[in-house]
């Protein structure tokens, strides 16, 4: 048997959701962006951050990484999706779901920069949980911290599953397939 605890609420995410997205705007003032997500957990997230953006020049991308095997880190960050837009001397917001030992932004920071050489490149991050951190990342923009919970919901999975809810939690008991 397992339960969900819940964390962050719908209205909670929304609310946030809505401050971020205004900072962004705030922030980039008239200049031209690109907000770019790293799938999949960041998919919800990023839809509702943009609808709640008042401009609607700005551009969208996609990248895709793996690193994850059940509820650990491999250490590995696979690149499976590339982005497909050109990006070079445009200035770049990345969007993550969540941030935990730093790896996967640090491999990505890197990687977009050496390959795609944009103007600027600022971060976003839904969760940032600070307790496992290996690398040094600055985030610019994050949505809620959180303590070493293996989080699920608003995007985020466990073994695939739990994506669709739309409030963030964790799991407790144990979960059977
Ligand atoms: P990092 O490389 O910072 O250790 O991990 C980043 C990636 O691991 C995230 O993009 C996310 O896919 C996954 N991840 C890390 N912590 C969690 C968590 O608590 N829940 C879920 N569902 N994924 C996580």
């Amino acid at each position: 048997m397992f339960e969900i605890k819940k964390l962050f609420s719908e209205e909670q995410i929304a609310r946030r959701v809505k401050e971020l997205a205004n900072q962004i705007e705030k922030d980039m003032d008239n200049e031209e962006f690109v907000l770019v997500a790293n799938l999949k957990g960041s998919f919800i997230f990023f839809s509702d951050l943009i609808r709640s953006m008042e401009r609607q020049d700005i551009e969208i991308d996609f990248v895709s990484t793996e690193s994850y095997e059940g509820e650990s880190s491999s250490g590995v960050i696979k690149m499976t999706r590339d982005l497909s837009l050109d990006i070079r001397d445009k200035k770049v917001i990345l969007v993550e779901d969540i941030v935990d030992t730093g790896l996967t932004l640090s491999h990505l920071i890197h990687y977009i920069k050496e390959a795609h050489q944009p103007k600027e490149m600022r971060f976003c991050v839904l969760l940032d949980k600070p307790s496992k951190r290996k690398t040094d990342v600055k985030m610019d923009y994050v949505g809620f911290t959180v303590e070493d919970y293996f989080v699920i919901g608003y995007g985020l999975d466990y073994q695939e599953k739990f994506r669709n809810l739309p409030y963030i939690g964790f799991l407790t008991g144990e979960y059977k397939e």
